[in-house]
């Protein structure tokens, strides 16, 4: 499965388990109390949690489609959302 867009919902606990995942993708930036998409995987460049931009991956982060998908899954409440591309 490609996943097209990936973001965080509010109520991080910064577990980092997602991190652990994958952390190529996701990042704890400093000063932050939530989990975030790293700027390097978004067309957009922008590290955040991407709910407001809502930036597409770029090629490196669709690659990491599978690993997205298992971090969401591996989330301990569930607010690792995506879409899939068509
Ligand atoms: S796995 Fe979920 S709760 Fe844990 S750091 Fe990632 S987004 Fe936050």
């Amino acid at each position: 499965m490609a996943i097209a867009r990936v973001w965080i919902e509010e109520g991080c606990i910064c577990c980092n388990a997602c991190v652990n995942t994958e952390a190529a993708v996701f990042s704890i930036p400093d000063g932050m109390d939530s989990a975030a998409i790293r700027g390097e995987v978004r067309k957009d460049g922008v590290t955040d949690r991407n709910t407001a931009a809502g930036s597409d991956l770029n090629t490196a982060g669709i690659a990491w489609s599978d690993a997205i998908e298992e971090a969401a899954a591996g989330c301990p409440i569930e607010i690792i959302r995506f879409t899939t591309a068509a």
